[in-house]
This record gives C-alpha cells, sequence and structure tokens, in this order.
C-alpha cells in the first residue's frame, strides 16, 4: 500500500474525515497525531513519536498493541474464511467462541447473542428484556430503570437507558422514557451532603428501591454499568451496591442488564465485575476488551429462563427479530479466542494484582495536590477528578477544559490520554508493564502539577 507523509495524511484527515464526539472547527488545521504503528502498550505516530498508551485504544486494548500471538491468529483466520453470516449458517470460531464465553461467565448465563458494538449490545439486552416480559404474561412491563449519569453508547435505544445530559439533551424528543435512578457519585452525592460514601451508597438504594416499587408493574428492566461508572466519569460504586441491585430486581422482579462493555474482560482484577461481586445479572453486555481491542465485536449474554421465553413453534412469533450482517464475524470471533488463551497463558490476571495495588497507591497519593479533589480506583481503572477548589468542591468551569489540558501537556511526557471533563482517566492496556505504569503516573502527576499551579 502507497505510504503518505505526515503532510498529506493530516490534509486528508481534515479534508475528508468527521471524527465523533469533536468539534471539527477545533480539529481541522490543527497538527494531529497520525497514528501509524502500535507496539505493546506504545502508539507511533507518522514522525516515529512514541506515546503510552494511556486510555487502551478507548479501552479496548488488553495484551498491548500488535501482540504476535492475537495477529497470528487473526492472519491464519483471514486465510481460511473471512465471514460468512449465521444467518442460516454458523462458523467454527462464533460456535467456539460462545463456548469459551459461557465458560468463563458468572455461573447461570447460558447463551450467546453476538453483534458488533457495545450500543448494540446493550440496546439487544433491552430489546430481548422488553419481548421477554411480553412473551410471559406481563405486557404492560415495558419500561426500563436506568442511573444518572450512566452511558450505554449512542444508538437511540442506548441513549434512551444512559444518563449523561450532554451527550443525550439534544436527542431527548428521539429517546423512549426511562426511570432514572440516582447513582452512587458519593464525591458529588445527590441525596446527601455528609460526604460518607455508605450513605451516599445507602440512600441511592433506598431510592432506587422506592422507585422500584412505585413502578413496579411496569417495569422490564433495569440498567446498571457494574462496579464503574465509565463515561460519567469513573464513579466507582460503593462495595455491596451490585449485590444489593440484584436483589432489588429479585424482590420486584425485574431482569437486571449488565452492561460490562467497558469493564469486561479483567479490567476490574476479574474476569467481570458482576463476577466479583458475586452477582449473575439476567442479561450482560460485552464489547470493548472482548477482541482485546482488535476488531468490532460484541456479545449479548442470558440465562436459560430469558432464552426459553423466546421457544415455540415459529407462528407463535416468539421469535428474537433482531440482527446484524457481522454478527460473529470469524475473524473478530479468532481474535477473541487468541485473546482468551493468552489470558491463561500470561496469568494475565494474577499479574494484574501487584499492578493494581501500585496503581491504587500512586492514585491516593494524588490526592496531596492542590487541585486534585477525588481518586477513584477500580482494578486497572483511575479516575482523578481535578477541582478548582478542593475545600468545596468547586468544580473547574467547564469551559476552561483543564482535563483536554492536562492530557495534552501529558504527550510532552510521551503519553496519550484522554479526559472525561475534568476527570483524568488512566485505562491502560491490561499487559503494562511495572515500568510503564510508574511511566505514566510519573507523568500524569508532573502534567496535572503543570496545568493546575498557576490556578
Ligand atoms: C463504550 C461503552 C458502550 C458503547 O460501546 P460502543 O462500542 O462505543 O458502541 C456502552 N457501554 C459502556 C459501559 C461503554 O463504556
Amino acid at each position: 500500500m502507497e505510504e503518505l507523509d505526515t503532510a498529506t495524511l493530516r490534509k486528508y484527515d481534515s479534508d475528508y474525515l468527521w471524527h465523533p464526539f469533536t468539534q471539527m472547527s477545533e480539529w481541522e488545521g490543527a497538527d494531529n497525531l497520525v497514528i501509524t504503528r502500535g507496539e505493546g502498550c506504545y502508539l507511533v505516530d507518522s514522525d516515529g513519536n512514541r506515546y503510552l498508551d494511556g486510555v487502551a485504544a478507548i479501552w479496548t486494548n488488553v495484551h498491548g498493541h500488535c501482540r504476535a500471538e492475537i495477529n497470528e491468529a487473526i492472519k491464519e483466520q483471514v486465510d481460511r474464511l473471512e465471514h460468512s453470516t449465521l444467518l442460516g449458517l454458523t462458523n467454527d470460531r462464533a460456535a467456539h467462541l460462545a463456548k469459551r464465553l459461557i465458560d468463563i461467565a458468572p455461573a447461570g448465563l447460558a447463551k450467546v447473542f453476538y453483534s458488533d458494538n457495545g450500543s448494540t449490545a446493550v440496546e439487544i439486552g433491552v430489546k430481548m428484556a422488553f419481548q421477554y416480559q411480553n412473551q410471559t404474561g406481563h405486557p404492560g412491563r415495558t419500561k426500563f430503570i436506568a442511573f444518572d449519569n450512566a452511558y450505554h453508547g449512542d444508538t437511540v435505544g442506548a441513549m434512551s437507558v444512559g444518563g449523561i445530559d450532554i451527550y443525550h439533551e439534544v436527542y431527548s424528543p428521539l429517546l423512549f422514557p426511562t426511570i432514572k435512578a440516582p447513582c452512587p457519585y458519593c464525591y458529588r452525592c445527590p441525596l446527601t451532603e455528609d460526604r460518607n460514601p455508605e450513605r451516599c451508597g445507602m440512600l441511592c438504594l433506598k431510592e432506587l428501591e422506592r422507585l422500584m416499587e412505585a413502578h413496579q408493574h411496569e417495569l422490564a428492566g433495569l440498567v446498571i454499568e457494574p462496579a464503574v461508572q465509565g463515561a460519567g466519569g469513573m464513579i466507582v460504586q460503593p462495595p455491596g451496591f451490585l449485590k444489593a441491585v440484584r436483589e432489588l430486581c429479585d424482590r420486584y422482579d425485574i431482569l437486571m442488564i449488565a452492561d460490562e462493555v467497558a469493564v469486561g474482560f479483567g479490567r476490574t482484577g476479574a474476569m467481570f465485575a458482576c463476577e466479583k461481586a458475586g452477582v449473575t445479572p439476567d442479561i450482560m453486555a460485552l464489547s470493548k476488551g472482548i477482541s482485546a481491542g482488535y476488531l468490532p465485536l460484541a456479545a449479548t449474554l442470558t440465562t436459560r429462563k430469558v432464552y426459553d421465553a423466546f421457544w415455540g413453534a415459529y407462528a407463535d412469533l416468539k421469535t428474537f427479530f433482531h440482527g446484524h450482517t457481522f454478527t460473529g464475524n470469524p475473524i473478530a470471533c479468532a481474535a477473541a479466542l487468541a485473546s482468551l488463551e493468552l489470558f491463561e497463558k500470561d496469568r494475565l490476571l494474577e499479574a494484574l494484582v501487584p499492578k493494581i495495588a501500585y496503581l491504587g497507591e500512586r492514585l491516593k497519593a494524588l490526592l496531596d495536590l492542590p487541585h486534585v479533589g477525588d481518586v477513584r480506583h477500580e482494578g486497572m481503572i483511575g479516575g482523578i477528578e481535578l477541582v478548582l477548589d478542593k475545600e468545596g468542591r468547586t468544580p473547574y468551569p467547564w469551559k476552561e477544559r483543564v482535563g483536554v489540558r492536562v492530557c495534552l501537556e501529558a504527550r510532552k511526557h510521551g503519553l496519550f490520554l484522554r479526559p472525561l471533563g475534568n476527570i483524568i482517566v488512566v485505562f491502560p492496556p491490561l499487559a503494562i508493564s511495572m515500568d510503564e505504569l510508574k511511566i505514566l503516573m510519573d507523568g500524569i502527576e508532573a502534567s496535572i502539577k503543570t496545568i493546575t499551579m498557576d490556578n
């Protein structure tokens, strides 16, 4: 393939490309990085500069970039079968991966429905829950309970169960109504001023129960990001929260849809956040880490109970009428199978233990800085909330874009980071070495100091 120089690539990008979640007036004509290579935990740009990938290719990368074993699995697969379809056929890789996913999923999950991205994985879960209620004698159970500050993707159904106003507000006339429960964002708890995480969690659960009781007969399901609300700002739930939500769903007979798109595949230190909490959801959405960051792939897992509600003669019209063209793509499934093999070969989850402990220490130490209001930590996820005034928990004005400035500063330290508002995100490939993790945290600390010094 023809190799183009940096100037030409930037021009083509500016002239023809529309970037996601990007104000293009700021993007066009800027000296944007053009990534042309990946090496382990580093991204390399067209000028040969190396950047430690602090956000794991937007929360997807597991074993590092261009890991030989996954590359080989993909190359082999391309030469055998690139795609067929799951409509009227199956393929070896899709079938094998389904079995492997059920092997490692929380006990009770029994069936795998594939799609291509996190939004569709959630949307499929929502449609499944809705139809399940309809086909089990509860046609009035049509609504969903979801959390403030939640993020489940950008398709219309996934937005409907989302709770981040600046992303979704403009589309509100398109969205179906949902019942919103308060999220236990303990640093800024909506329900208590006393700054006690336990109390925040308890009050949020109480309110959740009140909403369930009030709406019981119209609720089909609840949608939750287990352990951590990702795009909402890496908001970590208090211990026991997920389990309590599961118990409430059982008590009010509501299907629990766990969106593990961000936290699945080792991110919390366990394979799945639900497993870590001792919870089996009725429906579990997986994507980002599933193919180790290589190819678009997603899966919605469910239980025998839900699956059986769709069982019947064709003329009963209980079929799940949903499917995407690239569902079960064998190349993506081969990458996912190779990734699962590496989890075992590298003893990846065990190797995370010291890294998670180190990340926790480094995050905690950042609390000594005058403009670090809160740090959040769960497994290999960190969130550092920068504030104007620590005592009053006063946020920086959003227009100042302090988070963006810290991340740009971090490039001088050889890091690539992407913030969430004024929250600096730490989300490296799980395979990051201790030395690299130290480089990452040193660079983040230095960049925060430089940018917040004058404020
Ligand atoms: C990223 C994300 C999604 C959406 O996934 P896409 O692949 O971007 O559609 C859904 N839920 C969570 C928790 C996510 O982090």
